[in-house]
């Protein structure tokens, strides 16, 4: 009975998961990176939110990503609850889980990695 629940596969439901969006769902974005985002009052029409698709209005605040994309409040801040990335570029904002950013710098390393091997590989046979 004990073993009923690892029986049930809950590891393989979880790989499952994380196999769905082919890698790691990023965490959400940390709350001083969120603070820091910019206002900007809307003073010119043309403009138009990605996530509800409805018009900006003149004199409406909204909020400004660091890539320049611009979203109304209520439509961004409960997305970088969830996941930290711009939803429009997927521009990524810090968060505050310590294994992700970890995660991430590891890859950055072996990118870097991966560039240096290429150079160098360049050097030799050019
Ligand atoms: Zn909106
Ligand atoms: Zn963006």
């Amino acid at each position: 009975m004990a073993d009923y629940f690892s029986e049930m596969g809950w590891r393989e439901l979880a790989d499952e998961l994380n196999s769905l969006n082919g890698e790691k769902l990023p965490p959400p974005a940390s709350k001083a990176s969120v603070e820091a985002l910019i206002d900007e009052k809307i003073t010119q029409d043309g403009h138009q939110c990605p996530v509800c698709l409805k018009d900006f209005l003149t004199g409406d605040v909204v909020k400004i990503m660091p890539c320049k994309h611009k979203f109304h409040p209520e439509c961004l801040l409960p997305w970088l609850s969830k996941t930290n990335s711009c939803p429009l570029c997927r521009y990524e904002l810090p968060t505050d889980d310590e294994d992700y950013e970890a995660w991430k710098k590891e890859k950055k390393r072996a990118k870097e990695r991966e560039t240096d091997i290429e150079n160098l590989h360049n050097s030799m046979f050019s």
